[in-house]
C-alpha cells in the first residue's frame, strides 16, 4: 500500500556536553554525531519500515548534508522522485545535549522552506491511499497538499508539529488529526503540560466542534485517545523501559499510516501504533530507533 509522506529531512548535528554553555559563554564538548532528521523523513521511515511502499516530498540542497540524506533516502527505500535538489542549504537542526539529558535545539529549515505542493504527487504513479504531513515545511503547501489530496481520495493525516493556528480548510481536509499533549492544549487554548484522561476527552470534544472529523492524543508513556463526532477509543501505552522517547510520535505516526492504508479497523490501528511508539522509546535515537513490523507484530502478539 503507498503512502505519500510531503514534509522536512533534515541533517541532525548533535554535539554532547557535560554542561551548555549560556549565552556568551564557551564550553568545551565531548563529541559531534550527525544523524538523518526532520520529522517528514522520520515519519517516512517509519512508514516505511512497518510495511508500506512510501513516497516523499520534500527538498534537499546541493551539498554534502544532501547526499548523506539521499543515501539514507536510497538505503530505506523509499522513493525519492519527488525529492527536489534546490539552491538552498540543506535543513540543519543544531541539537545540544547535556550529561542530565537537557537538550536545546536550534533549526535551519533551509531547502525545507522551499518546499511546494504540485499536483502531479498524487496522481503518478497512482493517487496514494494514505497522504501524511506534518508542519515543518510550509503550512500553506501543506494545506494545499491535504486539501487536494482529500479530493483525490487519499486518506489524510496531519501531524501538526512544530505547533501553529490551523485555518478551518485545513482541519476540514484532514481526516485525522494526531496531536501530543502540548500540540492539543494548544489547539484549543487550555495551558495543560500533562493531560488527565478527562482533560484529553474534554479537548478531543472541542477539536471536533472546531472541526476536525477525528483527532488521535497522544499521551506518551500514558497511551492514546482517539475521538470522533460518535466514539472515543483509549489505548493503553505498552510497557517498556523507556530509554529515549526521541521520535516516538513519529514512529506512531508512520505506523498508523500504514495500517489505515492498509484498511484496517481503526482501534487496531491505534495499538498497531502505540506498538511502535513504545518500542521507539526502548532505544536511543530518532532513525535508529524506527520500528520494523516483524516488531511491531511481536509487540502486539505479546499482549494477545
Ligand atoms: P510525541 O513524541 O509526538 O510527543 P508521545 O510522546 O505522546 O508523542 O508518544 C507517542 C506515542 O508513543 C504514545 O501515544 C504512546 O503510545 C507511545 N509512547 C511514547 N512514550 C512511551 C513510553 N514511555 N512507553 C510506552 N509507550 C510510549
Amino acid at each position: 500500500m503507498t503512502v505519500l509522506v510531503f514534509g522536512s529531512l533534515n541533517l541532525d548535528l548533535v554535539a554532547y556536553a557535560k554542561i551548555l554553555p549560556a549565552l556568551g559563554q564557551t564550553v568545551t564538548g565531548e563529541k559531534l554525531l550527525r544523524f538523518p532528521g526532520g520529522k517528514g523523513l522520520n515519519q517516512a521511515i517509519a512508514a516505511k519500515r512497518s510495511g508500506s511502499d512510501v513516497f516523499m516530498v520534500g527538498a534537499l540542497g546541493r551539498d554534502s548534508e544532501g547526499e548523506f540524506l539521499n543515501q539514507v533516502l536510497e538505503e530505506e527505500k523509499i522513493d525519492s522522485r519527488f525529492i527536489s535538489t534546490v539552491e538552498a542549504q540543506t535543513g540543519i537542526a543544531v541539537i545540544e545535549v547535556s550529561a542530565d539529558a537537557q537538550n536545546r535545539i536550534l533549526i535551519i529549515p533551509g531547502a525545507n522552506a522551499t518546499v511546494k505542493f504540485e499536483e502531479q504527487f498524487l496522481s503518478s504513479p497512482k493517487v496514494p491511499k494514505v497522504c501524511l504531513a506534518q508542519l515543518e515545511t510550509p503550512i500553506v503547501e501543506v494545506s494545499k497538499f491535504l486539501i487536494k489530496a482529500k479530493n483525490a481520495g487519499s486518506i489524510t493525516i496531519l501531524n501538526p508539529a512544530p505547533i501553529q493556528d490551523l485555518g478551518s480548510e485545513l482541519l476540514a481536509a484532514c481526516d485525522y488529526l494526531v496531536v501530543n499533549e502540548s500540540e492539543a492544549s494548544y489547539l484549543t487554548g487550555d495551558s495543560v503540560e500533562k493531560l488527565k484522561l478527562n482533560e484529553a476527552t474534554d479537548i478531543g470534544k472541542k477539536l471536533i466542534s472546531k472541526g476536525a472529523k477525528a483527532v488521535v492524543i497522544t499521551l506518551a508513556e500514558n497511551g492514546s485517545l482517539y475521538r470522533d463526532k460518535q466514539d472515543e477509543i483509549y489505548t493503553p501505552a505498552f510497557k517498556v523501559n523507556a530509554v529515549d522517547t526521541t521520535a516516538a510520535g513519529d514512529a506512531f505516526c508512520g505506523a498508523f499510516a500504514t495500517v489505515l492504508a492498509e484498511g484496517k479497523p481503526i482501534s487496531y490501528c491505534l495499538k498497531f501504533a502505540s506498538a511502535a511508539g513504545a518500542l521507539a522509546a526502548t532505544k536511543a535515537g530518532a532513525v535508529p530507533s524506527l520500528p520494523n513490523s516483524d516488531e511491531i507484530l511481536s509487540m502486539l502478539a505479546s499482549v494477545q
